[in-house]
């Protein structure tokens, strides 16, 4: 095999969103992933609108992420504050999808087998070797692997960031959530749960269908220094699980049908972690999780779609999807740290509960806020917010 256009290293959603816009773009692509699909990720398996508008763009529409991945189309929210006050929040159809992860990227890998891709599963990468026209990957076995550009794909714990710097010690990341499956739980309701002691972190209870519900709850790392590791945070579950309001979104029936996994969520974007040489970082390892509300699924889509893109276009690729992403992502990621400080304290968690509660527009808009209808910062720029206003 002579050089690729392209190797992406890893098939999640960043991959499989990296590989399906290469191969439409007429590179020559090859995807390797460590693991066999079906596979399961550790998540809370919710897709905001973004996320469901991009996959759409990948030929997985809402349809097909109910009909093949097993999705929940969700119709209403329920956001608990610190003192226990409750707000419903309608969601309008298609704003909010739950759909576990070990469909869901069983799906998007099976797009990226249509395309005709030459996607490796069970195949992982051990070495990585960049020289000033192109990168060598050494796979499992004693194969090698030339690309022009490597899209590292690989997740928070980025085997190819890792071997391009064995002497950085592995991030951690900002976030450390557990998610367990429930049978028998939940109202069909998509519950977030904020806790005094757990902010700005949350709990949340994810409705599956079927009675069937992905439960977790996520805190910074900084903030809950006793959690400091996957182990530690599992020991506070069952502890959670006991409170109030968790017991009323999971109800009385609700029982544990799979063990407790915790896995980290990396929140620390910055354009400089974008790219290496010819090596471009997509999705968790690139570290574009929303710092305020932990999800990653749309984010790793958009840069996977944005890497493929850049590449595509040749000439400056590494400076066009940095600046792609500042673009696409940049302010809504600096917007949402800046929200995530405000929630740390109980006082700014209840305001902003109080302000979601106004009345029924505010619910009504919150809703579309919250799950990425439009770009979350776009409430900082009054006039494409009063567009907004007037069209509904
Ligand atoms: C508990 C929890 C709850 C979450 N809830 C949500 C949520 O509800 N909504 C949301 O949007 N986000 C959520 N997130 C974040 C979301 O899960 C991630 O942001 C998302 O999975 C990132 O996708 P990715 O493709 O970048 O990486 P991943 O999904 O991690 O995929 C990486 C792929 O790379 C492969 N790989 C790794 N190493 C190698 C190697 N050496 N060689 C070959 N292949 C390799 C892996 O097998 C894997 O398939 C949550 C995260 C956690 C931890």
């Amino acid at each position: 095999m002579g050089v690729l256009d392209v190797v992406v290293v890893g098939a999640g959603p960043a991959g499989s969103a990296a590989a399906i816009t290469a191969a439409r773009a007429g590179l020559s692509v090859t995807v390797l992933d460590k693991a066999r699909f079906p596979r399961d990720k550790t998540c809370g398996d919710g897709l905001t609108a973004q996320a469901v508008r991009l996959l759409g763009e990948l030929g997985l529409d809402a349809s097909s992420i109910v009909r093949e991945a097993g999705g929940t189309r969700v119709q209403r929210a329920v956001l608990v504050g610190p003192t226990g006050r409750q707000v419903d929040v309608p969601l309008a159809d298609g704003l909010a999808v739950v759909a576990p992860r070990r469909t869901l990227d069983a799906a998007l890998a099976a797009r990226v087998h249509d395309w005709g891709v030459d996607l490796r599963e069970g195949v992982a990468v051990r070495e990585v070797v960049p020289s000033s026209d192109s990168v060598k990957l050494s796979l499992d076995g004693s194969e090698v692997l030339d690309a022009r550009f490597v899209i590292a794909a690989d997740g928070h714990w980025s085997t190819v960031r890792r071997a391009l710097h064995p002497e950085t010690p592995p991030d951690l990341g900002e976030w450390h959530a557990v998610r367990q499956y429930f049978d028998d739980a939940g109202d069909g309701r998509l519950w977030v749960i904020f806790d005094g002691d757990v902010l700005p972190g949350y709990a949340w209870v994810f409705p599956l269908g079927g009675g069937r519900a992905n439960v977790g709850f996520g805190v910074l790392r900084a903030d809950v220094q006793s959690t400091k590791r996957g182990r530690d945070l599992k020991a506070l579950w069952p502890e959670l699980l006991a409170r109030p309001a968790l017991q009323r979104a999971l109800g009385a029936n609700a029982q544990p049908s799979e063990p407790v996994r915790a896995w980290p969520i990396p929140t620390r974007y910055d354009a400089s972690s974008l790219s290496d040489g010819r090596v471009l970082f997509v999705g968790d390892a690139a570290r574009v999780v929303d710092p305020m509300t932990g999800e990653g699924i749309a984010q790793a889509l958009e840069t996977g779609m944005l890497a493929a893109r850049a590449v595509a276009r040749g000439g400056g690729v590494t400076e066009r999807y940095r600046s792609d992403v500042a673009h696409a992502l940049g302010r809504d990621l600096r917007f949402a740290s800046a929200l995530q400080r405000i929630l740390r304290h109980p006082l700014g968690a209840r305001a902003a509960l109080r302000a979601v509660d106004l009345n029924a527009w505010t619910r009504r808009q919150f809703g579309r806020w919250m799950f990425e209808d439009y770009p979350r910062a776009t409430v900082l720029t009054p006039s494409r917010w009063r567009a907004l206003r007037t069209a509904s």
